[in-house]
């Protein structure tokens, strides 16, 4: 599956790349300035399609999200995310230098003349300063300094750059102007993307959010700094969710209901009742475990490929850092019984061990068997693991829990011989 959509994403850039090519004359390119107009045109075409596909990447469209789930979606933006923005800073370059030498005038008064004069630059050049300043605080070390929900926030911004930008693609690009037919195909690309962001991003968690009505009922301390939301809502037997996945939550307080962040469910729904397991870190955590009862809950999601579905092997093992305990809890409930399966919980603390009484039981209605790795990262070796699950290979190895204990143990696990492909990752952070 995924390798059918890297084929069609190639296809498509391909063709985007001939769409300038096959624009472009011999003669043009010999003229003056024509090498850095054809290569102005050929960069804006690729950066404009490459995000295109970032846009199509984070639009939760559900094909996309069964394919490469949190994990894998996230992984790819950050990938790409480069390439759209260098080759958009090219394209303004380049064609900025072709224009320049073709009216023999000098870089900048020709690019004060693009932005006045040509129909639709001065918009698409306001969209490029919004996608350069974005560009620059996502750069990791800068974007750490930045509060996470700020940094969120101005990067939505990003849509409206790709917006106003979008007109002067049809205006002024030499594969456009007096080609309906490749405008009309252009335009419907756009606006299909365009309607799958607010289809899924807005529409449906509107729908869904209305038809579940989530209500906070209680919070309760499960261990020191852990506490578990029991909701109540509507027709969440309607609710199709796996064990494993996770909602984007907007509690609807004066202080919170603009931001919405990740939790996973800890119990599959008992209609009424659905329940998450916070874990504080910060000051949207801490605010969870001050919410009061009646508080209202605006929902997005289910999300995630951390489910029972993407199994392919007969048995699991299922491993859990921390709180990642959560998806695996609540995954354990979606496997059959008698399955065997075998659980590792790993803690710092006796203490910190989330549902430990759970997950027992989950367990033992299971046939499996439970271990606790308890004690400092220095003393907990997780090589051990395959003296743990001795047949750790035949089965398919679910990880949850903070970032750097999943790319530990995920390290660990391949150089134990487990394939790529039974390997079921979800990371705790961004
Ligand atoms: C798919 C997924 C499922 C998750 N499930 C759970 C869960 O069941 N229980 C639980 O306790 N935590 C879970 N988390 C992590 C949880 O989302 C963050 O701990 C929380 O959003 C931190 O918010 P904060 O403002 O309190 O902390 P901050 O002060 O913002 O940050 C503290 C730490 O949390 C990370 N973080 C902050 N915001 C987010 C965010 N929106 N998404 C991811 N990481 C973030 C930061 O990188 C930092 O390391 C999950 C994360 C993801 C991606």
């Amino acid at each position: 599956m995924l390798q059918a959509a890297l084929i069609v994403l190639a296809l498509g850039f391909g063709a985007t790349l001939a769409l300038a090519v096959t624009a472009t004359t011999w003669s043009q390119i010999r003229a003056p300035g024509g090498i850095a107009t054809f290569i102005g045109s050929l960069t804006g075409l690729a950066g404009t399609y490459l995000a295109l596909v970032m846009v199509l990447l984070v639009s939760r469209v559900p094909a996309v999200e069964r394919v490469l789930g949190q994990d894998g979606l996230l992984r790819w933006h950050r990938k790409l995310a480069p390439w759209p923005l260098s080759l958009i800073v090219a394209h303004v370059v380049f064609l900025t230098v072709g224009y320049a030498e073709v009216a023999k005038t000098g870089v900048w008064h020709e690019f004060g003349v693009l932005v006045n004069s040509f129909p639709d630059v001065l918009l698409a050049t306001i969209g490029f300063f919004i996608m350069v300043a974005i560009g620059i605080i996502s750069i990791r070390a800068i974007r750490q300094r930045i509060p996470r929900e700020r940094w969120w926030a101005l990067h939505l911004f990003m849509y409206l750059a790709l917006a106003i930008s979008f007109a002067h693609v049809i205006a002024l690009g030499p594969s456009f102007v007096g080609h309906p037919l490749t405008q009309m195909l252009w335009s419907a690309l756009w606006a299909a993307t365009a309607g799958l962001v607010l289809v899924y991003r807005i529409g449906l968690p509107i729908v869904r959010t209305m038809r579940h009505r989530l209500v906070v009922v209680e919070v309760r301390e499960e261990t020191p700094g852990v506490v578990s939301v029991v909701c109540r809502g509507q027709n969440l037997e309607r609710l199709a969710i796996s064990g494993g996945q996770f909602f984007e939550w907007r509690f609807l307080t004066r202080g919170m209901w603009w931001q919405a962040h990740p939790f996973s469910i800890s119990a599959l729904p008992r209609p009424p009742h659905l329940r998450l397991t916070v874990k504080v870190v910060g000051d949207f955590t801490a605010a969870v475990s001050r919410l009061r009862p009646g508080t209202k809950i605006a929902i997005e999601g289910p999300y995630g490929a951390f489910t029972s579905h993407h199994r392919d092997r007969e048995k699991a093992a299922l491993i859990a850092g921390g709180v990642g305990v959560t998806a695996v809890r609540s995954l354990l409930e979606d496997l059959p019984r008698g399955c065997d399966p075998v659980v590792v919980l790993r803690a710092s603390r006796p203490e910190d061990l989330v549902f430990s009484d759970e997950v027992a039981e989950l367990v033992r209605q299971r046939k499996g068997r439970v271990h606790e790795l308890v004690g400092a990262r220095s003393q907990v070796n997780m090589h051990g693991l395959i003296d743990l699950i001795p047949d750790l290979r035949q089965r398919d190895v679910y990880v949850a829990g903070p970032e750097q204990f999943v790319l530990e143990v995920c390290t660990t696990l391949r150089r134990l011989g487990v394939a790529a492909d039974a390997t079921h990752a979800e990371v705790y952070s961004l």
